[in-house]
């Protein structure tokens, strides 16, 4: 039997089943431990985040008193560690052929009707195009598995191709990647490619579940699938991104075997998730979101973010548009930092809008706003759209990014950046009225500089922004 140890390069042994079930099982012991709950909230007061223990408990509370208390505190984490900055990203769908078996999604090898499509270069560089008319500065491509329609070579291809288009005054300055677990050596070359974040979400930690999810195809091997963050961090990649297919199994379990996966990349390699994904299955082609029998409610959805909130506190938060307007706005008060905007989730559709018959989509979007109605909705709620790329391109990521997010220093980076981006993007993209309001939200926030040396400098690189055709300033 797998004995559990954070450290161990084996999946069964740091995501191990028993010590799951054995927190699960103090959870319920301890859920109406007022004097425990008590104890762990004022240990995550101190910001250094909890374990998928406490964390389990807090999940498993019933205390409506408690809750609240949980809930206010994750929105001051938010708050201290993000201020009010989103960043904005957006997905770029590269090909949907797959030879996996993946029963949630509507890219698996036995789906014989949906329209299987691969970008050419030429493709590529429309989408970009049309992704960065929109404004944005940041993608995170995806693609299905497939050795023979999408190689590593492929995929690097269009990396590179991402990289170089420039297109009157855009760039895509940061290219994360969201493709199957693969080797050490492909993981190198991602590196050199200059990605951004390896993101890939684990499904479920479950290991049963997850191989009675993934029946066929070279994903259903478990410890292949779970290795992979740390065969991506052998081969350079120093961030990396988790996530769960909330609806899989139950919530419980996924929560602490992804603080569990947490607490092992940083126990082995010093340095936990850059990110943290919370997608909730939804409808597709195929694929009946009634199927799946561990579906979670709106507020348990906020319960678990602003758990995963307080237990880490430095770790990025992304919530896509599989999520309404609605959801997502409550999300982004308890900890969600990151949130795509006017996504396609088709192959090609930023160029071409998605037709019924010809449907290649892995999932139905729900919040269907353009990015220009998102970033609008985002000031009109009191945050700053941030369309920063800066540390990646500084060098600050891995551990030299968490060093300096945990010295409080990023603050005086992200804020100014977050403000010169929003201006870029005000000035390039906005329509009047998004500009109207985003100009008077730059001029106030400005103010919230805490250092004025660098206030003056912001104050300034953001007049050339606005008069002199200047770009991509950066702290
Ligand atoms: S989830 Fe990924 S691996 Fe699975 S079928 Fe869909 S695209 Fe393929
Ligand atoms: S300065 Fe770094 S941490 Fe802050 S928003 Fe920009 S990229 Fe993110």
């Amino acid at each position: 039997m797998a004995i559990y140890d954070p450290k161990s390069l084996k999946a069964e042994e740091f995501i191990n089943d028993e010590e799951i079930q054995a927190t699960l099982q103090y959870a319920d012991e301890n859920k109406n431990n007022l004097a425990l709950i008590d104890e762990i909230i004022e240990k995550a007061k101190l910001r250094k985040g909890i374990s998928h223990r406490e964390a389990s408990v807090l999940l498993a509370c019933e205390d409506e008193a408690k809750m609240q208390e949980i809930f206010a505190l994750a929105e001051q984490i938010k708050k201290d560690f993000y201020g009010d900055r989103i960043v904005m990203f957006a997905p770029l769908y590269l090909s949907n052929y797959c030879v996996n078996g993946c029963v949630y999604c509507p890219y698996h090898a036995k789906n014989k009707h949906i329209c299987r499509k691969k970008l050419t270069q030429e493709e590529v560089k429309a989408e970009v195009i049309a992704l960065q008319d929109m404004g944005h500065k940041r993608l995170a491509i995806e693609s299905g598995e497939d050795p023979v329609n999408n190689p590593i070579e492929y995929i690097l291809e269009c990396i590179d191709t991402i990289y170089s288009i420039k297109h009157k005054n855009g760039a895509i300055r940061r290219v994360n990647v969201n493709i199957a677990a693969t080797t050490v050596e492909n993981y190198k070359k991602l590196h050199d490619a200059g990605i951004g974040t390896y993101i890939l979400f684990q499904e479920t930690y479950h290991k049963k579940s997850y191989e009675e999810l993934h029946p066929t195809g070279p994903k259903h091997n478990y410890a292949y699938h779970t290795e992979a963050m740390d065969r991506a961090m052998e081969g350079g990649i120093d961030d990396v991104g988790l996530g769960v297919l909330f609806g899989l199994e139950l919530y419980r379990y996924e929560l602490a075997g992804l603080l569990m996966h947490a607490e092992h990349l940083e126990a082995v390699h010093g340095v936990g998730p850059h990110t943290i994904s919370v997608p909730r299955i939804q409808p597709a082609d195929d694929i009946d979101p009634e199927d799946f029998d561990n579906g979670i409610d709106d507020d348990t959805f906020a319960k678990l973010i602003a758990i995963i909130r307080i237990a880490v506190p430095y770790t990025g938060m992304i919530i896509s548009t599989r999520e309404s307007a609605k959801v997502r706005e409550r999300a982004l008060r308890l900890g969600i930092s990151q949130i795509s905007g006017g996504s396609r989730t088709s192959v090609g559709g930023y160029v071409e809008e998605e037709k019924e018959e010809d449907n290649s989509a892995q999932f139905d979007v729900s919040d269907r706003r353009t990015l220009d109605e998102v970033v609008r909705w985002l000031m009109e709620l009191g945050y700053i759209p941030s369309f920063c790329t800066a540390c990646y391109r500084e060098g600050r990521t891995g551990d030299r990014f968490m060093a300096l997010c945990k010295s409080g220093q990023i603050q005086n980076c992200c804020h100014p950046n977050a403000l010169m981006t929003l201006e870029e993007y005000l000035v390039d993209y906005a329509s009047p009225e998004t500009r109207a309001i985003g100009e008077k939200v730059i001029a106030e926030q400005l103010n919230n500089i805490p250092k004025e040396k660098v206030r003056a400098i912001a104050a300034k690189y953001i007049e050339e922004i606005k008069n002199d055709g200047k770009r991509d300033f950066r702290f």
